[in-house]
């Protein structure tokens, strides 16, 4: 594992199968940005956390599992988008998916999720939100692009941005959730921020100006899509044709990869998403 302090207080881990992983810490406690995905990450983790202080906030930028289930893991006010919430109350993943999924991404992991549950926001907020803690200022705010519930984090005394899954330097993410068109929209924005760093939902730790090459692959992407569309292709033989390369749910720091039929599942309805935003726009 590779801890890099890439701002005073500013502690970013990128090498954990799921989310990037932030420790930021102020005078009054920690405030960390997604939890690790795996269990024994998760430990880990906050065994790392203990040793620099109390955990105030942990705040999740969507979610999804890889965002959000070391939650159970780590103490602190769990903070994020309302909608986040609601997904993570009524329609967690079953605990057979997370069993199976575990099973295969961290054996070693398995004893540590025998009475597991989700552990879901408690402070929730809609357009944004300032958290002040211990002298900094971290803005929230809502971004819809590759979850209808995606937000970023800024602290702009440090000249800090995390933009969660809107970004990943790694390549793309699913689009199973996403809202293709605003997604393209907020990875330009992200592309022109004030920000000296930005941490991206997974990969390196990087600078506003490689949002662009994100940008490309899922413009891309979408213009692939969207040539089969015009060649008449149907929807079903276009989910099955078009691949793109997913780097995200693959080997990381030396854990196992997702399940080859998970990551084939996520390919297809990624297609089918922007397949289906691509017809409704065009219709309007
Ligand atoms: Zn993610």
């Amino acid at each position: 594992m590779a801890l890099q302090e890439i701002a005073p207080g500013v502690f970013v881990e990128t090498e954990h199968l799921g989310s990037n992983n932030s420790i930021v810490s102020t005078r009054d406690g920690l405030v960390l940005i997604d939890s690790p995905h795996r269990p024994t990450d998760a430990m880990r983790w906050r065994r790392t956390a203990a040793a620099m202080g109390e955990v105030a906030f942990l705040i999740n930028t969507d979610h999804h599992i890889d965002h959000t289930m070391g939650n159970y893991f780590l103490p602190g006010t769990v903070v994020s988008h309302e909608i986040t919430r609601d997904r993570l109350v009524n329609h967690a993943p079953s605990k057979a998916y997370v069993e199976d999924l575990i099973t295969v991404i961290d054996p070693e992991g398995l004893p540590l999720i025998r009475d597991y549950q989700v552990r879901p926001p408690t402070v929730t907020f809609v357009e944004r939100m300032a958290l002040d803690v211990g002298g900094l200022r971290f803005d929230l705010t809502h971004r819809p692009g590759h979850t209808p519930n995606s937000i970023y984090i800024e602290l702009k005394s440090l000249g800090v941005l995390f933009s969660g899954d809107l970004f990943c330097e790694i390549g793309l993410p699913a689009f199973v959730e996403a809202h293709v068109y605003e997604w393209l929209e907020a990875a330009r924005f992200l592309g022109t921020v004030d920000a000296e760093w930005i941490i991206p939902g997974h990969g390196k730790v990087s600078r506003p100006r490689d949002v662009a090459v994100f940008r490309q692959k899922m413009e891309d992407l979408i213009g692939q899509v969207a040539d089969g569309i015009a060649a008449g292709e149907p929807r079903d033989v276009l989910a099955e044709r078009i691949r793109f390369e997913d780097l995200i749910h693959i080997s990381t720091g030396g854990s196992p990869s997702y399940p080859d039929h998970l990551i084939e599942l996520f390919q297809h309805k990624s297609i089918e998403a922007i397949y289906d935003q691509t017809i409704e726009r065009q219709c309007t």
